[in-house]
């Protein structure tokens, strides 16, 4: 089918675009890498009657990285974040949740921010960005402000921002231990999004303790989930069986999945069990390798 009759703007700097959503409001709708907007618009799901294209803003496709964390503009691709091999050993996760989604037509073309604004609650970068404790910078015409991950999801395809502000950057704390990370998925064909998908990352210091952990979970509620109450029980604790078994039950215990054609409720609570179960069990076992290793 084809998309209704729009009008295609692209500004050459984000004061422009926002000017543009401003003058538009929720006529307008910013493009990024096309990969969900122009489907739905396609399905006539979404008719913008003005598209805002970001591909000539200046800057919006900059990496920078201080002591503090990682910053990735807002038009950095899904591609760019699985093959950047100076990423991987700081940030695993990345590249870990980069590879499973779509296929390599989609990951060339989309972004991580067009992903996170989009929302959907079945897309694995909103998972990811919770379990990496990350936040996001927008900008509007009232300036610019920092939204924390577990802030930013709202509802179903719905976030904090406001239809006339841009999401410009995605912020990622730097780790200060080893870091382990991991994403798992349960797709009904390759290339699909998620039945269920859990991402995980933990960091783990000296004392074998750790730290900072993380666990987002994707197609379990209105939103992307993070599983605190889980990830708590982590915290400054060494990994054991019977404490990554106790997690996973938390971590189960908050979701809020709905039955439908891609399973039941219980299936899917069942799934993120054994995800979270199988991923602790698979940082636990990479980190023993190492001891060894290093002993
Ligand atoms: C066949 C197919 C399979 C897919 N499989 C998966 C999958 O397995 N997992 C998964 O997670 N995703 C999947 N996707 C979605 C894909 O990841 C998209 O790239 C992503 O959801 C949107 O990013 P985009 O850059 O393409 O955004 P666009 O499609 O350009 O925009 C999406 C929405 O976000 C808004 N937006 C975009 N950028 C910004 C910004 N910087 N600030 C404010 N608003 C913005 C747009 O206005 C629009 O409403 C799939 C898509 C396709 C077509």
């Amino acid at each position: 089918m084809f998309p209704n009759a729009f009008e295609y703007q692209s500004p050459t700097s984000l004061d422009e675009a926002v000017a543009l959503l401003v003058e538009h409001g929720y006529e307008a709708k910013i493009l990024a890498g096309g990969q969900s907007l122009l489907p739905m618009m396609k399905l006539r799901v979404a008719a913008p009657t003005v598209l805002v294209d970001l591909g000539r803003v200046p800057g919006l496709d900059a990496r920078t990285e201080n002591d503090r964390e990682l910053s990735l503009g807002a038009m950095t691709r899904h591609a760019s974040l699985e093959w950047d091999e100076d990423l991987w050993a700081r940030y695993p996760l990345l590249r870990e949740t980069a590879a499973w989604i779509a296929d390599p037509l989609v990951r060339n073309r989309g972004t991580m921010a067009g992903s996170l604004a989009h929302a959907d609650p079945a897309a694995d970068w909103g998972a990811a960005l919770l379990a990496l404790h990350g936040s996001v910078t927008v900008d509007g015409p009232n300036g610019s402000r920092r939204v924390g991950a577990d802030d930013f999801f709202v509802d179903v395809f719905t976030t904090r921002l406001e239809p006339d502000e841009v999401l410009t950057a995605v912020h990622i704390p730097r780790p200060e231990h080893d870091v382990f990370a991991t994403h798992l998925k349960l797709e009904r064909k390759v290339g699909d999004f998620a039945v269920v998908a859990v991402s995980l990352q933990v960091e783990i210091d000296g004392d074998g303790r750790i730290r900072r952990p993380g666990i987002g979970l994707a197609g379990v509620g209105p939103t992307s989930l993070h599983a605190t109450a889980a990830a708590s029980l982590l915290e400054g604790q060494p990994l054991s069986l019977e404490l990554i078994r106790e997690a996973a039950a938390k971590a189960s215990a908050a979701t809020d999945p709905a039955s439908d054609r891609r399973g039941s409720a219980d299936f899917k609570r069942d799934m993120v069990r054994l995800f979270v179960e199988r991923g602790l069990r698979s940082i636990e076992s990479r980190f023993d390798e190492g001891r060894r290793r290093s002993a």
